[in-house]
């Protein structure tokens, strides 16, 4: 499209600035991180932590692993073995953890049609790819003690295993590895609906989901967890991912 200084005061609903440019030529691995042997510990572990604080069902798990493993394919990281949960709770959520960890909510599974299972989906795929859990670990205090003692793990049993879980029960209960900053958000978003097509969803999932949870958050917030409550603005986040979608198509 070609654009003429007339069309960007007459026509106020397209946003032209790419609001994905810092995120397209990124590369992604875990130079520098963990790497992948002991992030598939740690997430083992995580998990561990996660099923203490949370009831875990196979209410809806088979439709989540379907249209999860075909994201997770369709992601720039598809050789990681992606395990999807789903907790049983009244909140709107999910949230991922490093190794590949996808948890939803019963209520967000109910909520959602398969594009918009799959939007969430992608999205905390995302998260996994761009490694955005192992980058906040790496900055925490614990960082050297975690992943000495990772190196040392050898099975979930021992005084390693026992000290290492009370150090990520802390991490899972305080919320450190699954909050995310804002920029990370709009990566993992933009990640997710670049990988829609490819799975064989409909990117206006992503639209309807957001503008889902945007009712929510009108009506009953306290029932937003952090896929929603944190971080960018819903309508910002609507209107990025129609630039993409227009964009993919333009391509
Ligand atoms: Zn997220």
């Amino acid at each position: 499209m070609r654009l003429q200084n007339h069309a960007r005061t007459t026509t106020t609903f397209i946003q032209y600035d790419d609001p994905y440019s810092e995120f397209r030529n990124a590369r992604y691995s875990n130079a520098g991180l963990l790497n992948e042997r002991d992030e598939i510990k740690l997430g083992t572990q995580l998990h561990r932590e996660v099923t203490k604080k949370y009831n875990l069902t196979d209410v809806g798990l088979d439709r989540v692993d379907r249209i999860g493993q075909r994201c997770a394919r369709a992601s720039l990281r598809p050789a990681m073995l992606y395990k999807f949960h789903v907790i049983q709770s009244r909140e709107f959520n999910g949230f991922s953890l490093p190794g590949g960890h996808i948890y939803v909510t019963t209520a967000l599974v109910k909520l959602a049609n398969d594009n918009e299972l799959a939007s969430v989906l992608a999205h905390e795929i995302g998260h996994v790819v761009a490694r955005h859990s192992l980058k906040t670990l790496k900055q925490s205090q614990e960082y050297d003690d975690i992943a000495k003692s990772l190196g040392d793990l050898t099975g979930v049993a021992g005084d390693v295993a026992r000290d290492l879980g009370v150090a990520l029960g802390q991490m899972v209960a305080g919320g450190l590895l699954t909050i995310h900053t804002r920029d990370e958000e709009r990566e993992a978003d933009f990640l997710g609906v670049r990988a829609m097509p490819k799975a064989g969803f409909d990117q206006q999932g992503m639209i309807t989901m957001f503008q889902k949870l945007q009712r929510i958050e009108g009506t009953n917030s306290d029932l937003l967890g952090s896929l929603f409550s944190d971080h960018p603005d819903a309508q910002e986040r609507i209107d990025s991912t129609r630039y993409e979608i227009a964009r993919m198509k333009r391509r």
